[in-house]
């Protein structure tokens, strides 16, 4: 089996979405392994704290832009990898800036790629387990092609990201740029913000505090969630050691809603009660990806969800 290079130095990469959780997480970690790491953001959901972290390593350097208007000019440097994490990917986002999430995923994806296609360099999509939509098929595999609501209260981002698929795939098949597509699925961890909204954040975060939990449904719909540290480590195997086809990326461990509230309140030792709500319209009922496909690239999960739990909640115990 090919093995990842241990070290990355004198590589150029280039993040869109720095300041965001998980590149936040991918810039560290190219940095570590000795790459120069250009990052890019516009602060609308990421926050200035990653940039200040990141800005701890000598080769990490920042411009603040809103990559749909425009890429700075970057006539002095030649990128290796671009990776296109840039988009705000929380369901309470969907509501308030549909039109950013569009256009970051559409106008500025296409911009990315033009760059990757100038430098030559090898170009990552960042796209999402919601390109499957409410799914038919249950594990999800790459090969299966969505049940996506075009005009539902998702669609902003499931469509967006269906675009990108397709742009990055054009670009691929029309000029030969050297791309890949990666499906994230739910993940969580250190430096994800407590306000958003997501299910661990919120959970974690009620149970810190004692209030009630608060599940959507009757807490039966499931997801599986992968920590933080899997996370980019996959995505590191598909950049260096995968092709141009669709990986899904996350962690295939499944829990429903409810599982879900019972281990973070046991593994936390709090005392919140459980609070029920309606469902969100188009909330998936079952999520779950087939990774077999980033296996094979020698990719395995190893953090429990009861140790990434506590980590996280650490995390957010600092924030406080
Ligand atoms: N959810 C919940 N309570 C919350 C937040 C989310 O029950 O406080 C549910 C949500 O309805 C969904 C699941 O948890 O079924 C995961 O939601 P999240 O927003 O984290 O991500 P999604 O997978 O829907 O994008």
């Amino acid at each position: 089996m090919m093995k990842l290079p241990e070290s990355m130095e004198g590589k150029t990469v280039l993040i869109a979405g720095s300041a965001g959780f998980v590149p936040s997480h991918m810039a560290e970690l190219y940095l570590k392994k000795g790459a120069k790491v250009h990052g890019l953001d516009n602060f609308i959901t990421g926050s200035k704290s990653n940039i200040e972290l990141l800005s701890k390593y000598e080769n990490f350097t920042f411009t603040e832009c809103n990559i749909y208007e425009g890429l700075p000019d970057f006539k002095d440097v030649k990128f290796d990898y671009i990776l296109s994490l840039a988009s705000p990917a929380s369901p309470i986002d969907f509501k308030i800036i549909p039109l950013e999430i569009m256009r970051v995923n559409s106008e500025g994806t296409m911009k990315l790629l033009e760059l990757a296609k100038d430098h030559g360099a090898r170009f990552l999509e960042a796209s999402t387990s919601e390109v499957y939509g409410d799914p038919e098929i249950h594990p999800q595999v790459e090969s299966y092609v969505g049940h996506v609501n075009p005009i539902g209260p998702r669609s902003c981002y499931d469509e967006a990201k269906r675009y990108a698929e397709a742009i990055t795939m054009t670009y691929k098949t029309k000029y030969n740029v050297d791309t890949r597509i990666i499906r994230i699925f739910n993940t969580y961890g250190p430096r994800m913000r407590p306000d958003d909204g997501r299910v661990i954040p919120n959970f974690v975060n009620q149970v810190l505090k004692g209030d009630d939990i608060t599940i959507y449904g009757d807490g039966s719909q499931t997801r599986s969630f992968c920590y933080v540290s899997d996370l980019v480590n996959a995505i590191d195997h598909v950049l260096m050691l995968g092709d141009h086809m669709p990986y899904n990326i996350g962690n295939p461990d499944e829990y429903t809603i409810k599982d879900c509230a019972a281990l973070i309140l046991d593994s936390l030792g709090g005392k919140s009660e459980l609070s029920f709500s309606e469902l969100p319209k188009d909330d998936p009922k079952r999520r779950r990806p087939d990774i077999s496909r980033v296996m094979k690239l020698g990719y395995l999960p190893k953090v429990t969800f009861a140790e990434g739990l506590v980590a996280t909640s650490e995390y957010f115990k600092s924030l406080m």
